[in-house]
């Protein structure tokens, strides 16, 4: 069967795709010809990961699925949130990210965050969404050099050492990414 997942980012598509295995024809963003960043206007990750869904389903009338993800820090109520890409500015810098959210928590003991993933899947018209998250804490410096975005601050709980400290193959088995894909995966493979 072949499905779209509403992305142009190489390392999700590889991921979903090793998993996967070959029941699934797995086409991308690229291969619809769709280059343009999919519109996120809402305020859960529910909602914009359904919105891309949904945009991609009803223009390109394909089965697809699509991602959203958010780092949840809970002395921030919940920021950087559904903001995490921008939370210092439109130009989606890890670095000033990781600083800004540092410089929000200093002097603030409470360091409990989580990251929460969520794929909404419509296939044949009919929606399904999967949830990973992984709890830990924000450490007190960036530390690591594997990864991307908030990796080198946040420490996944039964951890000694931040994301960016792990390789990434350690980091994709235990992700909140991984464990969505997982859920995904499973029920698909129930429709194959
Ligand atoms: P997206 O929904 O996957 O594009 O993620 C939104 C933002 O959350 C990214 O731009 C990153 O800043 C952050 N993010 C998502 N996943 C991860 C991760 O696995 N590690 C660190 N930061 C992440």
């Amino acid at each position: 069967m072949r499905i779209c997942f509403a992305t142009n980012n190489k390392n999700k598509l590889r991921e979903i795709m090793e998993k996967l295995g070959k029941a699934y024809d797995i086409i991308s963003l690229s291969d619809l010809k769709h280059f343009e960043e999919l519109t996120e206007s809402h305020d859960t990750l529910e909602e914009n990961s359904l919105e891309k869904a949904q945009f991609i389903y009803d223009t390109y009338k394909v089965n697809c699925f699509a991602d959203d993800t958010g780092l949840l820090v809970d002395a921030l109520d919940n920021d950087p949130g559904v903001n995490s890409a921008r939370y210092a500015g439109p130009d989606k810098n890890s670095q000033d990210n990781m600083a800004l959210l540092l410089k929000n928590l200093s002097g603030i003991k409470n360091r409990k965050a989580k990251f929460v993933t969520i794929i909404t899947l419509i296939l044949d018209g009919i929606t399904h969404q999967f949830r990973g998250e992984v709890a830990g804490r924000i450490a007190e410096h960036a530390s690591g050099a594997h990864g991307f975005g908030y990796d080198p601050i946040f420490i996944p709980d039964g951890w000694p050492c931040t994301f960016a400290d792990l390789d990434l193959s350690q980091k994709n088995k235990i992700s909140h990414r991984a464990i969505a894909i997982e859920k995904l995966v499973d029920f698909l493979k129930t429709k194959s």
